[in-house]
């Protein structure tokens, strides 16, 4: 690993806690719980990442998440990730899960919600790493499944920042969940939206007019519309882009072929993320490397992914500024 890269203070904007279950932790929890999985080894699993698609990766997302039962495991879960995020220069993260997965599987949002916690208050204290949570619905269940989860949400208000949108993109767009996100709204949830992935253009369009989403999660297809991107620019509309996902799902036939550096040369705020990196190949740093070689991005635009980063999160003005100022001592110390 390039050691400028890894170490490069920068925030994470596009994480699924749920996609940071690696297959070691997989078996390890499935073994706690006595639960029968379809692969008996870490290289069974390895080969069942395979995805031809969005979908046929969340079929098996939603299998392994199984395995998380009580409170323990979301801490444990999460605490992982922290420590991985940590060593690869993670300042603050963003971080998603869905609470709809594990209602449907029976658990309570108190046992999810405690976990992730007790993880983040660790995290804080013990490394200094910020961390917000954003709920997703899933856009693959009804409008009132969503209302339904939000209500449940607004217990944990005090630790909710805001409120995204994930799942299978097409044949599901942001037009449907318009009555969920404009309540979020309403409370004062900060809103973002995976849009632009898989789905067209229009369903980026749709998140920011009919969803009021403040960021794009992916959005790597709206260089299709010359109109949506020079608004995207024009709006600083931050777009969350995750490099190995695009490949590992087909979004993308190689990273050679990736819009980012394009993305970045038409003025677009767009960041480095991992998505769900034990499924694809890669955590922060990995995707920052990966696209860095493929696309033979200067350091310049290296660090202006790590600018967007913190640029694009939910932090509050003054600490966006401090991160800034550290992300600019790194640089001064390094490249000097
Ligand atoms: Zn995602």
């Amino acid at each position: 690993m390039n050691q400028f890269i890894n170490q490069l203070p920068k925030a994470e904007l596009h994480l699924h806690i749920e996609g940071t279950l690696e297959p070691d932790f997989l078996l390890e929890k499935a073994k706690k719980h006595l639960i029968t999985l379809p692969f008996h080894s870490i290289n069974e699993i390895q080969q069942a990442y395979n995805f031809s698609n969005l979908q046929s990766f969340l079929d098996i997302y939603y299998q392994g998440m199984a395995v998380l039962r009580d409170e323990t495991d979301f801490h444990d879960l999460a605490w992982r990730y922290f420590q991985k995020a940590h060593a690869q220069g993670v300042l603050h993260a963003d971080i998603f899960f869905d609470p709809q997965a594990h209602i449907e599987r029976g658990l309570t949002l108190d046992t999810v919600s405690d976990g992730l916690c007790n993880a983040v208050e660790k995290a804080k204290k013990e490394m200094r790493l910020s961390v917000f949570l954003i709920p997703c619905f899933l856009r693959h269940l009804s409008e009132d499944s969503a209302l339904d989860t939000f209500a449940m949400c607004l217990k944990f208000k005090k630790v909710i920042t805001g409120f995204g949108l994930d799942s299978s993109e097409v044949g599901n767009p942001p037009s449907k969940f318009q009555k969920v996100f404009s309540q979020a709204r309403q409370e004062g949830f900060r809103i973002t939206a995976h849009a632009g992935e898989e789905g067209p253009p229009s369903f980026i369009e749709q998140s920011l007019d009919l969803l009021h989403a403040e960021r794009i999660d992916h959005g790597v297809r709206c260089l299709e519309d010359e109109k949506l991107t020079n608004r995207l620019v024009r709006e600083k509309i931050p777009l969350t882009v995750c490099p190995l996902s695009n490949l590992k799902l087909k979004v993308v036939n190689n990273l050679q072929e990736h819009p980012f550096k394009k993305m970045l040369a038409c003025g677009i705020m767009a960041s480095i993320n991992s998505d769900d990196p034990a499924y694809f190949g890669g955590y922060i740093a990995d995707n920052f490397e990966a696209c860095g070689t493929a696309l033979s991005l200067t350091k310049a635009e290296t660090i202006l992914a790590a600018r967007n980063s913190f640029m694009g999160s939910f932090l509050d003005a003054n600490t966006k500024a401090a991160y800034l100022q550290k992300l600019e001592s790194y640089c001064d110390e390094h490249l000097n």
